[in-house]
């Protein structure tokens, strides 16, 4: 059993002596036992990060450029351990190890480093204000941040939310995701390897209680969460009862993606492909309903079809594997109900839709032909292997259609005509949106979603702004001058 809560910079057990299991989604076997942290140990760690925010600690009087000196080193160490800390992701997540190395920790590092670079970086102004005065703007850190992930890139979001976080000088407790807590953990030690003081990142394992624990807690000045748009609903609630918390929120979505007639086909149902079954489907941003205009919709499903069908699945640690397990029972039954579903609608299932094998929970990667907008598997967010092919005549249709849906989070347009990829870009509502790529997010570029899949930035400047309060200092001076 390892003791797995990390508060001040050590481990501790849990409070109440709970334990949970996490699971190899390949396998469905145990991988190991963790310490469940509940309110108690949530307390316990926010107690820590409160105090190490105060006045006088050896957080708030580093220099900030020694701050993202720290975020560098936390880099290094990820970079040193990298190919240990994606099999650890492989492992718990089920994700292909090929992408937890080359995308999810790769992607981690230059995150962090963004975000270190900016701890020196981001200041206030001296403003010139009516009167006999001295104004100036300080940006100070929020003060203690409560932060909640989930499981699809537990890497990625545990670097996503720590670094804007301690670039800005905040003091961070961190509930990972139940079903893949081990990454989160391992970097919690590399933290305290590269010099990260005390109490400043605590990470309590836990499940939902524990996270509502953290949202609850007085202590508490902001709360980022990435999940669920329904969680989501919940954080935003409890955020305002009794003090108001400032919240970010990275929801759901259910994301077009229209191709025009006149694509590359090919380039096209690749993007398409890509954009739809990475992950296993379980991604955000999942270009999960695909227009296509109607003169090349017939040769598009053709294409869309054969390329599913060539999608390597299978054990992912073969380098050769494209698609691994969906993260547990649970999603996978209600991938495979939201099929039947899909089915029942008179959608016309093309490939895939059952289970594969009966070991583990792996999907089949399914197309759907002929999805209306009515459709089940068209209105809700799958989250899982499945892609809906819809067909469109013009302009002004996919535009309604595009955004009849309650998400904002990201959206394609893929054309080669100028004034109606300019069009389209101004008539989606998303917080990103892509020409002729997909998938494509840098940590230069901010993200987040319109509408019910949330609010606030993460990434790029802007991802900065959420972790600062703007403080005005007005000073009486005897005369002012130009
Ligand atoms: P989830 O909302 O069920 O869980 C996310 C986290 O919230 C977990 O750590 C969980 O323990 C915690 N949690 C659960 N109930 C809680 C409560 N009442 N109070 C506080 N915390 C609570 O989501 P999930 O199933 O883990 O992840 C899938 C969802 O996340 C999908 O809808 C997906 O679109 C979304 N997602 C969004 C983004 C984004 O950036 N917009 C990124 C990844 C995932």
């Amino acid at each position: 059993m390892l003791v797995t809560i990390f508060i001040n910079n050590e481990w501790h057990k849990s409070k109440s002596g709970e334990t949970f299991l996490t699971i190899n989604p390949t396998t469905g076997e145990v991988i190991t036992e963790i310490q469940k942290g509940g309110k108690a140990d949530i307390d316990a760690a926010v107690d820590a990060a409160h105090d190490a925010f105060k006045l006088g600690s050896p957080w708030r009087t580093m220099d900030a450029s020694e701050r993202g000196h720290l975020l560098h080193k936390i880099a290094d160490l990820i970079e040193r351990d990298g190919s240990y800390i994606a099999s650890l992701e492989t492992l718990d997540n089920g994700k292909p190890y090929s992408e937890a190395f080359s995308s999810d920790v790769q992607f981690a590092v230059k995150s962090i480093r963004y975000m270190a670079g900016w701890a020196d970086k981001d200041h206030g102004k001296v403003i010139p204000a009516d009167g006999n005065f001295l104004c100036y703007t300080r940006h100070e850190p929020v003060g203690v941040c409560g932060q909640i992930i989930p499981w699809n890139f537990p890497l990625l979001m545990f670097a996503w939310k720590i670094a804007p976080a301690l670039a800005m000088g905040n003091t961070v407790v961190m509930k990972p995701a139940e079903q893949t807590p081990l990454t989160a953990l391992y970097i919690s030690q590399l933290t305290k390897e590269a010099g990260l003081p005390h109490g400043v990142l605590n990470v309590v394992p836990g499940l939902g209680d524990a996270g509502a624990a953290l949202v609850a807690n007085d202590k508490v000045n902001k709360i980022a969460f990435t999940g669920s748009t329904e969680v989501g609903l919940k954080i935003q609630q409890a955020s305002g009862v009794g003090r108001l918390k400032r919240t970010t929120l990275e929801l759901g979505g259910k994301s077009p993606y229209i191709i025009l007639a006149d694509v590359d086909i090919a380039q096209a149902v690749e993007a398409a492909h890509n954009a739809v079954f990475y992950n296993q489907g379980q991604v955000c941003v999942s270009g999960s309903r695909t227009f296509i205009q109607e003169s090349i919709y017939d040769e598009f499903v053709e294409r869309s079809v054969e390329r599913a069908k060539k999608r390597i699945i299978g054990n992912p640690f073969d380098l050769k594997t494209e698609h691994g397990p969906q993260i547990d029972e649970t999603q996978m039954e209600k991938i495979l109900g939201l099929i039947k579903a899909g089915e029942r609608d008179g959608a016309k299932l093309l490939t895939g839709g059952k289970r594969h094998g009966d070991k583990g929970y792996f999907v089949q990667p399914t197309v759907f032909g002929d999805v209306e907008d009515s459709h089940v598997v068209a209105r809700e967010e799958i989250f899982g292997p499945v892609q809906q092919l819809m067909k469109f005549k013009d302009l002004d249709e996919i535009i309604d259609r595009a955004n009849s849906t309650n998400y904002g989070l990201a959206a394609a347009v893929f054309s080669k005509d100028i004034d109606t990829v300019n069009y389209l870009t101004q008539a989606i509502k998303a917080g990103t949106l892509w020409v002729n790529t997909y998938n494509a997010i840098v940590a230069q570029c901010p993200f987040g979603g319109y509408k019910d899949s949330g609010h606030g930035r993460e990434m790029g400047e802007y991802g900065i702004k959420q972790y600062t309060e703007v403080k005005s200092v007005i000073t009486a001076v005897h005369q002012k001058n130009s």
